[in-house]
């Protein structure tokens, strides 16, 4: 259909399902369904080494579990089509070889070391980006070089002068001198494109109508509106949404707040409630009510009336958000929401090889394996901290543990057990003194279960999220 609404959203399978693309997918969502459009769902994973399969199916599973329901792209459990970037390299080989004939991007055949080198010479003039030394090549050194098997990336030819504008539908028109943009990377030389191509080439086969995507995008817009133009395309419509924040305003962070779906789908909040909190960051249908559903939004949203001073993602606020929405269920809602959620079936087949041996009669369970359920864990200063080592030790030392565990590729206990072995080597210090604490810090008990089981039964999120609970109350 002609005129049709289209958007998108693009998140790219690199770690957890963020709280931001649930944001993001927030807006589209209510839009699309205002104009009784379409949103499509893309996986940007032209990162080859950040990409992950584990994350993408996070992603399907904590967008269905917010109900924000994709009209095309990936089946759940299925294939994802045509909606995966890495299923799509041949078409953006396709549509740089058009730029290549057209000369509106060129091949640069430069080494990483001249490019290391050319950075440098580059910072003592005061300039940054790339030096344009293969802009001009003549069609003779190109296929010499060709010839030669040279390896090389696909630039885009950025106008050297001018200034670049794109209306943003929040802010009004925002310009660019063109002499700042550097000439952008498009096809690396494995082939793959970057998000420049990939993002833009796909937005124009995908009809997208509306690009909603977060401010931080804002920078490379002038990028994708000069592409835009090089292909003799019609650009979207541009909205950047504001950043969510940490606190002390900074952008978001998983250093500051838990910002997993995972970890809050895992906690216990309710989807209504994180829909009406995510909204609640941009909008509110009038006066003070912060208390609205999704059909209030889709009724009475509009992009004019958001607001774009940096919203504080507060998780006191989402917890007395939550705690509303949870008043309003009914009692077999509630019941059901505790078998189905908190006791279900697959969890406590998890737990019971690692509790079966521990309790000697059933009343013991619930407080011997309270840590399997809990979020927070009640424990004193004196137990987290072991006599011979200092508290910044261990807090750096939980620290390095909380980076490595996010890295930590597949989550089971062989993995886990690892990255501990690993880390208390590089300490040096003795076992007990450092597997009590991180002991501790999980399980807030001196007696669990195998601590590397315990901790891939409690999972990564509820894990990163102890411990770092443990550093900000006791370490910092
Ligand atoms: N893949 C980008 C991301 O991870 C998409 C940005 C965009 O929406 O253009 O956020």
């Amino acid at each position: 259909m002609e005129n049709e609404v289209r958007v998108r959203v693009a998140p790219s399978p690199t770690g957890d399902p963020h709280v931001g693309t649930a944001y993001i997918a927030l807006f589209n969502y209510v839009f699309k369904k205002q104009y009784n459009g379409k949103m499509i769902l893309r996986i940007e994973d032209t990162d080859q080494t950040r990409s992950k399969a584990s994350s993408e199916e996070l992603i399907y599973q904590s967008l269905r579990w917010l109900g924000l329901n994709w009209d095309e792209g990936p089946d759940i459990g299925g294939s994802s089509g045509p909606y995966r970037q890495s299923e799509r390299k041949e078409i953006y080989v396709e549509y740089v070889n058009k730029l290549l004939e057209s000369g509106r991007a060129y091949r640069c055949f430069c080494t990483q070391e001249r490019l290391t080198k050319m950075r440098e010479e580059q910072k003592a003039k005061g300039r940054s980006g790339y030096d344009r030394c293969c802009r001009e090549l003549t069609a003779e050194q190109i296929s010499q070089n060709l010839d030669r098997g040279i390896p090389y990336v696909v630039r885009l030819k950025v106008p050297l002068d001018g200034v670049t504008t794109f209306h943003d539908e929040l802010r009004g028109d925002i310009s660019i001198d063109n002499s700042t943009i550097d000439d952008q990377v498009l096809l690396k030389s494995d082939g793959f494109p970057t998000y420049h191509l990939a993002n833009v080439v796909d937005d124009h086969l995908m009809k997208i109508t509306h690009v909603i995507r977060a401010e931080e995008w804002i920078s490379s817009t002038p990028k994708h509106v000069i592409l835009y133009d090089s292909f003799g395309w019609k650009t979207p419509k541009w909205i950047h949404m504001p950043l969510l924040r940490n606190q002390d305003k900074s952008k978001i962070s998983k250093r500051k707040n838990p910002v997993s779906l995972v970890y809050y789908k895992r906690a216990g909040y309710l989807p209504e409630a994180m829909l009406n909190f995510l909204a609640l960051m941009g909008w509110n249908p009038g006066g003070d009510i912060e208390i609205f559903g999704m059909d209030e939004m889709i009724r009475k949203f509009n992009f004019s009336d958001l607001n774009l001073g940096g919203p504080v993602f507060d998780i006191k606020k989402l917890a007395w958000m939550n705690q509303h929405y949870l008043q309003q269920m009914n009692e077999i809602e509630f019941v059901n929401y505790i078998r189905e959620d908190i006791f279900s079936e697959d969890y406590l087949k998890k737990v019971a090889p690692l509790m079966k041996d521990r309790v000697s009669k059933f009343e013991d369970f619930i407080s011997k394996a309270d840590f399997f359920f809990n979020g927070s864990l009640n424990y004193e200063k004196e137990a987290l901290i072991p006599k011979n080592v200092n508290a910044t030790d261990l807090k750096k030392a939980f620290l390095s543990l909380l980076e490595q565990l996010d890295e930590l590729y597949v989550w089971t206990s062989e993995n886990i057990e690892s990255i501990l072995h690993s880390q208390l080597e590089r300490l040096g210090w003795k076992p007990k003194d450092y597997f009590m604490p991180v002991r501790i810090a999980v399980t807030g008990r001196k007696d669990s279960p195998p601590l590397a089981q315990t901790m891939e039964v409690v999972g990564r999120e509820m894990v990163r999220f102890r411990i770092r609970d443990a550093v900000t109350r006791f370490l910092s």
